[in-house]
């Protein structure tokens, strides 16, 4: 469980947390450089409504173009943005960015659905943020039903109050919420009836042993079924096999996410895919290049 941070302070390094991890100096200082170089850039990723196999929603994954490394994704650097305190102008950014991208495909006259954003855990907990995401769509010109903000669990069952009513304040502004990773937390089912959520995107972890794994089935086919019940849309993540999809589809899962359909893309690279949409997404295999 992640250790909690006060307010929005940032956080200041004690030399015995940098002596019990060396590498972390090093680090972050990149990861500082990387916002000021404009190093940082974001994929996109298709979610697919099933049964039509239309585009419903596009998913803004923040990756990171190393000057010696490549393109990398930005999942093993979240933690330490996290815990400096970066990740705000981080995700501050990626707000901008992947809400101007949408108004770039909307004025181009391509229709995404919705654009998929992951808040971080700090973000949730900044008294600015409904502020700061009503600038950014005005900014953008963007209805806040355009918008899914994708959370975890172990952002809400730290102080359940405090999280409903930030919960409660974004879907008053009209903003969409998902639940990410679902499964892996620390779910309580007595919350999940009072959340005001939209929609949960089963864990890839359950996905990717769903034709192997008997018990993997059953938790996506249990999730799915509770998510109906709650009057939830439910999008299985991690879906790399025809098998797996044709289990999701006959469990009733709404949408799938996952390299089957397309790895995530440049914008320039989706744009592309997207002008030209196979007539049934869902017998559209992605030629796209491995980067990620
Ligand atoms: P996530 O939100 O659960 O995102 C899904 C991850 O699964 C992404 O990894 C995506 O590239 C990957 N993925 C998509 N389809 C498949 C598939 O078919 N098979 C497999 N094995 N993987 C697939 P990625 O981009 O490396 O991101 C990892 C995590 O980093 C994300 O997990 C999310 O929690 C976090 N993250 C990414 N972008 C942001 C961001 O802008 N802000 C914050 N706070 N977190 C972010
Ligand atoms: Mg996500
Ligand atoms: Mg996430
Ligand atoms: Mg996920």
């Amino acid at each position: 469980r992640s250790k909690r941070h006060g307010g929005n302070t940032m956080h200041v390094y004690s030399s015995s947390s940098e002596s019990r991890n060396p590498g972390r100096l090093p680090m972050e200082t990149a990861l500082r450089r990387a916002l000021k170089r404009e190093e940082l850039l974001i994929y996109y990723q298709p979610q697919v409504c099933l049964p039509t196999g239309r585009i419903c929603g596009v998913e803004a994954l923040l990756r990171w173009r190393h000057p010696e490394k490549g393109v990398k994704s930005a999942a093993r650097y979240i933690p330490l943005a996290e815990e400096t305190g970066l990740i705000l102008p981080i995700s501050e950014w990626v707000l901008h960015e992947a809400c101007s991208q949408f108004g770039v495909w909307s004025r181009e006259g391509i229709s995404v659905g919705r654009m998929a954003i992951n808040l971080s855990a700090r973000q949730f907990r900044q008294k600015s943020l409904t502020g700061q995401l009503g600038r950014i769509l005005h900014d953008c010109d963007l209805a806040p039903d355009a918008l899914e903000l994708e959370l975890t669990e172990s952002m809400l069952v730290d102080d359940v109050e405090t999280a409903m009513e930030t919960m409660s304040a974004l879907k008053g502004m009209g903003i969409h919420l998902s639940l990410d990773d679902f499964g892996t937390g620390y779910s309580s089912l007595s919350y999940l009836k009072r959340f005001p959520i939209d929609t949960l995107k089963i864990d890839k972890s359950f996905v990717r042993e769903l034709s192997t794994d008997s018990r993997s089935f059953a938790v996506a086919d249990g999730i799915i079924t509770l998510g109906h019940r709650l009057e939830l849309g439910v999008l299985a993540e991690g879906v790399e096999t025809a098998e797996q999809l044709s289990r999701l589809y006959d469990s009733g899962c709404d949408m799938v996410q996952g390299y089957l359909f397309c790895r995530p893309l440049p914008a320039e690279q989706l744009t592309t895919l997207l002008r030209e949409p196979p007539t049934d997404f869902l017998l559209h295999r992605s030629q796209s290049s491995k980067t990620e």
